[in-house]
């Protein structure tokens, strides 16, 4: 059989060796793996879930095990509406502005197959979140990205690339306002302000990506963009991968409803609906504040897990490494001197240490230096020793 003349180019524009690299790897124990984002599983309110299962199952078998509506279960809906507003700030919401997908990341595809059409433009943050560079790339998009600079996102050099664009080919500026990932940063009350009055001047569509806001470690929670959007120009993904399992594969997007229905049409063709079981597990789980109740023991112990990596890092590598200390979010992005993230990577693994090299984050100008470093999964020994397993393969 030839195989290969059944294809497309859409496999090799979305490959991504690393996310493969990552896979095969989390399966060998010996290996410390600090390239994934995987939350610890000891912090899964599993039991909850468990009792939390067998009550849906009981109570409401015949809808939780049935077809559902392409946007969402209402009952998971509703309590989507009311965690945004007293979690988040995020008020006003309605459930014709949402949109219940499969993870986030369905929804960020169907959005982008919506909206997308080949050479039109897509503004990042660089580096930014590799899995949505291959969306857009899937979709022939231009990705431009403007840098982030101590933590900020250079809005200036973003309006400077907006303008070098014709209007009719801006599409949409994809940002992560809070817990940047890779670089751990949360935009400033300032920055996001700005970020929103340029919009607003270019009539610029924003996507707000943020499944970390909540995952907080300084006792604060930081605003999201949306809860300051005044016009809906604002697309806010968010998700329940993070906060409470990714195993039940749900995500959100809340827009104007014209966008939203739109957006389940595609989704529509792609998954007919998102699972309803772990729609209504969710909306009990929402409904009964697990989430909330188990927040805390969360943040303390991702809090402990990244103390031990930033303390680990400086005391290892002293000045030779360089990076903004994370106050929410699951990674530390460093910055190596002299250092080639991207050769060294063969070594780390002959070492028994992944890591994500940062040079693929980037949609331009790569920082071959950096490299993103999970703290939440390993457990603080294996955080330690891993640091000091990089140390050998770099130094
Ligand atoms: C983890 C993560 C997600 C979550 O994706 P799901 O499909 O909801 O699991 C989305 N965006 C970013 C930036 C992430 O780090």
């Amino acid at each position: 059989m030839d195989f290969p003349k059944l294809l497309t180019d859409v496999p090799k524009k979305v490959e991504n060796k690393d996310l493969d690299n990552i896979l095969a790897y989390t399966v060998r124990q010996e290996v410390i793996n600090l390239a994934g984002g995987l939350p610890d599983p000891s912090v899964f309110p599993h039991e909850q879930l468990r009792d939390i299962a067998e009550r849906v199952l009981k109570e409401n078998f015949d809808k939780a095990l049935q077809y559902s509506p392409a946007t969402g279960v209402p009952e998971f809906k509703k309590e989507i509406v009311s965690y945004l507003s007293r979690g988040l700030g995020i008020t006003g919401i309605t459930e014709d502005q949402i949109l219940v997908s499969s993870g986030s990341q369905e929804a960020l595809f169907a959005l982008a197959m919506t909206t997308v059409s080949p050479g039109d433009y897509v503004f990042t943050e660089n580096p930014t979140y590799y899995v949505a560079v291959s969306v857009f790339r899937a979709f022939d998009s231009v990705l431009s990205g403007a840098p982030i600079v101590k933590g900020q996102l250079n809005v200036d050099l973003l309006e400077g690339k907006v303008k070098e664009t014709p209007p009719e080919r801006r599409k949409l500026v994809y940002v992560m306002p809070n817990a940047q990932n890779p670089t751990g940063a949360s935009m400033s009350e300032e920055t996001k302000k700005h970020l929103l009055e340029v919009a607003e001047r270019y009539d610029l569509t924003i996507v707000e990506d943020d499944p970390y806001s909540l995952i907080n470690y300084e006792g604060k929670t930081p605003r999201p963009l949306k809860a300051m959007d005044k016009e809906n120009r604002v697309i806010y993904m968010s998700t329940m991968s993070k906060v409470l399992a990714p195993g039940l594969r749900l995500g959100w997007m809340v827009a104007d409803p014209y966008l939203v229905k739109a957006v389940t049409n595609v989704k529509q063709v792609i998954d007919l609906n998102t699972n309803t079981l772990s729609q209504y597990v969710a909306a009990y789980a929402l409904k009964s504040r697990v989430i909330e109740n188990n927040l805390e023991n969360v943040r303390r112990v991702y809090t402990s897990k990244r103390n031990a990596m930033v303390d680990e890092l400086s005391e290892v590598f002293k000045d030779k490494v360089e990076f903004v200390k994370p106050e929410s979010g699951m990674f530390v992005f460093a910055l190596f001197k002299g250092v080639n993230t991207r050769t060294a990577l063969e070594k780390a693994i002959a070492n028994s240490v992944l890591y994500l090299p940062g040079d693929s984050l980037y949609v331009s100008d790569p920082q071959y230096n950096s490299a993103r470093l999970n703290f939440t999964y390993p457990s603080e020994d294996k955080i330690r020793e891993g640091v000091r397993r990089l140390k050998k393969t770099f130094y």
